[in-house]
């Protein structure tokens, strides 16, 4: 797996307690590291570990209120998440 050095890492506990659905209402979403591409302006660009809550019930995914801003504010300035 990536050693992600340079990466400011979030404290996280072990515990991933289910929390309720956005769509189902159901108990049963959990946050998970995803990766995912996003289109922007012409470009490609692959955001990684992106925390993304996933529902066991309903199989939906979808991101928290936070996490859109995150994304939003990482995909207006693409240069911080270019890797080379
Ligand atoms: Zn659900």
């Amino acid at each position: 797996m990536n050693s992600s050095e340079g990466m400011p890492k979030a404290k996280r506990s072990n515990s991933n307690p289910a929390q309720v659905c956005s769509f189902c209402g159901e108990k049963a979403a959990h946050e998970v590291l995803r990766s995912r591409s996003f289109g922007c302006g012409g470009k490609l660009i692959v955001i990684e570990d992106i925390p993304t809550m996933e529902c066991s019930n309903c199989r939906e995914t979808y991101y928290t209120g936070g996490t859109l801003k995150t994304l939003d504010s990482l995909l207006s300035n693409p240069a911080r998440i270019t890797k080379k």
